[in-house]
């Protein structure tokens, strides 16, 4: 008897979710389903004008972090943030978390402790409760964690939202995980390499490293949009970077978009790392992962107030579909702009580099890296 084995890389994360989502369409729908798979949290009405938003996330020892530089306690928040962020880009307040823990046996009730202690700081900055979980015995250390928020039903904004003439929006810099990550692999390695003899120098890429081990997910930033007064016609939060976001958000929403480089913000610390490895700041802010900022789409009677907001950058415009996600800056011209980005079960990507606009994939040079946006 002969069984067909495909290798499930050959659909790549994506391809394998709408796989999925083929399988479970005979599932009949509720009627107080809003958005099931697809957007970065599930809506559903919970009565009263309100919406109720489900997100679920897990982080992997080994495939999302690496337990010899993260302290648990950055482990704790990281899990409860990534989950917020994603609550957060359907512009809603997250109200309860869940915690499922999958603990091996080298694990200490003080490293225990330590990933609480991040857990219970996380919950309080977002104004949320830890209202259960599960714990097993597991492997490698694996954590899953479920988010509930909720938002009024006029409030809510989703990736499919964005209309021609919108503008393309980002808060805070970008590609500053990336760079952390990047700092953090290398000095792994040069201990490894070097032994005891080797001091880290972790003084000099503080920021960088905050991003990739501490990410904040943006409650701030709808807080302000809301008392701007702009609610935005489409979101997602930064988890696998802004080309791979901007092409969600086109797909979704059945639009293009041009990308202006030089307007996408990165900080002079990720400049740094970028400049140290020899490798190209843009595809850094591009194509980087796990910033966890918020990418969104605004009307254009919406700019004049999304100007005077601190810390948020016009970074392009929405377009016809037929036109593409492009980018531009004034070296290269307009081209062709590819998700790139981290995504699970992906071939390893071409290096590439200089070519944003090769037709052949992932233009990243190097995606070798564990952190993935979850
Ligand atoms: P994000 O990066 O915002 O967390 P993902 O790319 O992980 O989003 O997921 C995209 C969509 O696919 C979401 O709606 C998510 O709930 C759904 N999804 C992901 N994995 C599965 C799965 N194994 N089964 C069902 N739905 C899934
Ligand atoms: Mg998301």
């Amino acid at each position: 008897m002969s069984q067909s084995f495909t290798p499930i890389a050959s659909l790549g994360e994506f391809g394998l979710i709408d796989r999925m989502k083929e399988r479970l369409a005979d599932i009949p729908r509720s009627e107080n389903l809003i958005e099931g798979i697809g957007d970065d949290a599930a809506v559903y009405r919970a009565g009263d004008g309100k919406l109720h938003v489900v997100t679920t996330d897990v982080l992997i020892e080994g495939v999302h972090f690496d337990r010899t530089f993260i302290p648990t306690s950055f482990l704790g928040w990281k899990s409860i943030a990534v989950n917020v962020s994603d609550v957060v880009a359907m512009n809603a307040k997250p109200l309860y978390a869940t915690v499922s823990a999958g603990l091996p046996r080298n694990f200490s009730v003080e490293m225990m402790d330590g990933l609480y202690d991040g857990v219970a700081e996380a919950c309080k900055a977002y104004g949320m409760e830890l209202v259960g979980g599960d714990t097993s015995t597991a492997h490698a250390l694996y954590l899953s964690i479920t988010v509930i928020g909720e938002v009024d039903e006029k409030d809510v904004v989703f990736r499919r939202g964005a209309n021609v003439g919108d503008f393309l929006c980002l808060s805070g810099d970008v590609g500053g995980a990336y760079a952390g990550l990047k700092v953090l692999l290398d000095q792994r390695e040069q201990l490894e390499n070097l032994g005891e003899s080797y001091e880290p120098d972790l003084e000099a890429f503080q920021y960088v490293i905050q991003r990739q081990l501490r990410p904040n997910a943006r409650l701030d930033v709808i807080q302000a949009l809301k008392e701007a007064g702009v609610r935005p016609t489409s979101m997602i939060d930064v988890s696998d970077g802004v080309a791979s976001e901007v092409h969600h958000i086109g797909r979704r929403s059945g639009v293009g978009a041009t990308v202006r480089i030089p307007a996408v913000p990165f900080d002079p610390e990720t400049r740094a790392v970028a400049d140290q490895f020899l490798d190209d700041i843009d595809a850094y802010a591009l194509f980087g992962g796990e910033d966890y900022e918020l990418l969104f789409t605004v009307r254009e009677e919406d700019v004049p107030k999304i100007d005077e907001m601190e810390g948020v950058s016009v970074i392009g415009n929405i377009e016809v579909e037929t036109k593409g996600v492009r980018a531009y800056s004034p070296d290269t011209g307009l081209m062709p702009l590819h998700p790139a980005g981290y995504q699970h079960f992906d071939a390893p990507p071409q290096p590439d580099p200089g070519a944003f606009g090769d037709d052949e994939g992932p233009s990243f040079e190097d995606t070798d890296f564990s952190g993935d946006g979850a």
